[in-house]
């Protein structure tokens, strides 16, 4: 028999939502983050074209984002340091530690929080004119509580960015196989093929959460150059834009 739930359970329910090898991983290389030759160079490349991403629709200046699983802060540091007032939330302690060192060494002011997006969710509800969530989705066992944590956040006709790796055979061979093994482009166990979305299943989750697509955007990796750019296909990393209807 179902019980009703209470807020105990509901908390419960909030922090398990965590994978803590996940979080171990990115804890460990924590020092590495804003070496953009390292261990997370390509979140430094692919970073230009997140931005511009964003920026087809909607300014950065000005706006109350907020940056769910922010890491280091090289995207939340990026938008703070072009006017907006930037709230990054992360579980993993030590990369949130480096993301605060960072941006006082650099004088940018970002409201860097350890809490989970449901949570904070629950306490800023329609609050945030922007909300991104960039390469985190595949780093969780509930991805539909994330999204709907990120719509619940953003206010009604705001604006919601995701951006994660496609599940197929050459998402596979790229992103993991030869990202891992050949390239070196990330370290070894960052990612698990199972936890990749499909753009289809992303946008399911999206949908039931009350977000409406307005726009997508694939990634190009162009390993001879070492260089990335925005494409129309949505084959490995891509990226989608959301906006809350009601
Ligand atoms: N969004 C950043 C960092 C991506 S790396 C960027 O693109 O530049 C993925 C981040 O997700 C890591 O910092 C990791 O600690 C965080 N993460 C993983 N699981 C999480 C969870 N359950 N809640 C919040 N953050 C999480």
């Amino acid at each position: 028999m179902d019980a009703p739930a209470t807020a105990e359970m509901r908390t419960h329910a909030i922090n398990d939502n965590v994978d803590d090898q996940e979080l171990e991983n990115f804890n460990r290389l924590s020092s590495r983050w804003w070496d953009s030759q390292g261990e997370f160079g390509a979140l430094h490349k692919i970073n230009p074209l997140r931005l511009a991403f964003i920026q087809r629709w909607q300014p950065i200046r000005a706006q109350k984002i907020l940056d769910i699983g922010c890491g280091g802060g090289i995207l939340s540091e990026a938008m703070a340091k072009m006017g907006a007032q930037v709230t990054g939330i992360d579980l993993a302690e030590a990369v949130l530690s480096v993301a605060r060192l960072h941006s006082l060494d650099q004088e940018v002011l970002v409201d860097y929080q350890l809490i989970s997006a449901e949570a904070y969710a629950l306490a800023h509800p329609n609050e945030h004119d922007l909300v991104t969530c960039m390469e985190m989705l595949e780093h969780v066992p509930n991805p539909q509580a994330i999204i709907q944590a990120a719509a619940d956040s953003v206010k009604p006709g705001g604006w919601v960015f995701f951006s994660t790796l496609n599940r197929n055979y050459k998402a596979y061979l790229l992103a993991i196989f030869a990202a891992e093994n050949l390239l070196n482009l990330v370290p070894k166990g960052t990612h698990t093929y199972q936890k990749f979305l499909t753009p289809a299943e992303l946008d399911a989750m999206a949908r039931q959460a009350g977000l409406q697509l307005r726009d997508s955007s694939g990634i190009d990796f162009n390993p001879l150059l070492n260089r990335y750019r925005l494409k129309s296909a949505l084959d490995v990393n891509y990226l989608l834009a959301y906006q809350k209807t009601n």
